[in-house]
């Protein structure tokens, strides 16, 4: 695949991703990783149980309850959030290594979370992506088929949260193209 802006040096960067469960994030953000080898991914802490072909310190750190807050308890997250009915984190120790070695660092969190990353790192650039419209949210929420109803219809209530604290966010970027979606967020971080 083209890499358009090549392995240009660059200072280390913080890239936040957020969105309802649907718009596409994961998918933005696993080519992003494959489209930049100057990329990382902070690997979150979470007490989720693994899905399908999920490996522990790959797609998350899987962790008991007990043993995630713990690590609350010891101050080793930067944040951390309830979502969906499990706990997610953001190691403060992973992050600050892959800084210091130079990577640009690509946060997959909540709304939140991005937030909060914001207040400790004013320079982290927050980036909400929205489906193209509620059908199409609803239409790929059914259509991979990893949730229930249930939990389709918990996801679809958090959406009026996850917009209003989208206002705080530094773009907003309507994913109804996958590629343009990629290359727009690519020009952004390579801009500053
Ligand atoms: P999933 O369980 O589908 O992987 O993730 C559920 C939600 O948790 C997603 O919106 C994801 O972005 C968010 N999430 C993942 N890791 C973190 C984290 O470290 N902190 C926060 N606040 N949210 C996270």
């Amino acid at each position: 695949m083209l890499r358009p802006y090549g392995l240009l040096p660059m200072t280390p960067k913080l890239l936040v991703l957020s969105a309802p469960s649907g718009a596409g994030k994961s998918t933005i953000c696993n080519m992003l990783l494959e489209r930049n080898p100057d990329f990382r991914l902070s690997i979150s802490a979470t007490t989720r149980a693994p899905r399908g072909s999920e490996r522990n310190a790959v797609e998350y750190f899987f962790l008991p309850e007990e043993e995630f807050f713990a690590k609350v308890e010891n101050n080793e997250f930067i944040e951390y959030a309830e979502v969906h009915g499990h706990y997610y984190g953001t190691l403060k120790a992973s992050v600050e290594a892959l800084l210091r070695q130079g990577f640009t660092v690509l946060f997959d969190i909540d709304v939140i979370g991005a937030l909060n990353i914001k207040k400790q790192y004013p320079e982290a650039i927050l980036i909400f992506i929205r489906p193209p419209s509620q059908e199409e949210l609803i239409r790929r929420l059914k259509n991979r088929k990893t949730e229930s109803e249930a939990q389709i219809q918990k996801r679809l209530e958090r959406l009026p949260m996850e917009y209003e604290k989208a206002d705080y966010f530094d773009y907003q970027v309507v994913n109804d193209d996958l590629l343009s979606t990629v290359v727009f967020i690519e020009q952004l971080i390579r801009k500053r």
